[in-house]
């Protein structure tokens, strides 16, 4: 099991990328609830080219906001499983521990290395 101190690392790493994350996607994005993003359409100006540009920045952003959105989640529900007392126990199977070095590379992975290498 994970000692209390190494917990309290983990946990501010999750806090510190949370706050990361919410910045870079507070630029690119409407908030529209909690961990709920909607990109922003940016106007820049009424020519074609002008639409064109405001097309490719939108479709970028999506793409960008919903990685970012996924991140967040990933991040907060690593929180959660913290507080449940669940933090560093795979996801999909349920029994394996998460090893460490795993944890510290990604600290809100939610599987096992054997879980995470079946998909
Ligand atoms: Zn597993």
């Amino acid at each position: 099991m994970l000692d209390k101190k190494t917990l309290e690392e983990f946990k501010q790493k999750l806090l510190d990328e949370k706050k990361q994350l919410e910045n870079e996607l507070a630029q690119l994005a409407n908030k529209e609830g909690e961990g709920e993003y909607e990109a922003k359409y940016e106007d820049y100006g009424r020519t074609e080219e002008d639409n064109a540009e405001e097309v490719e920045t939108y479709t970028a952003n999506i793409s960008i906001t919903e990685t970012l959105e996924k991140n967040l989640k990933d991040v907060n529900d690593a929180l959660e499983r913290m507080k449940n007392g669940k933090y560093g126990i795979c996801e999909k199977c349920g029994k394996k521990e998460i090893r460490i070095e795993r944890l510290k590379a990604y600290p809100a992975a939610r599987s096992c290395i054997v879980c995470a290498e079946k998909k």
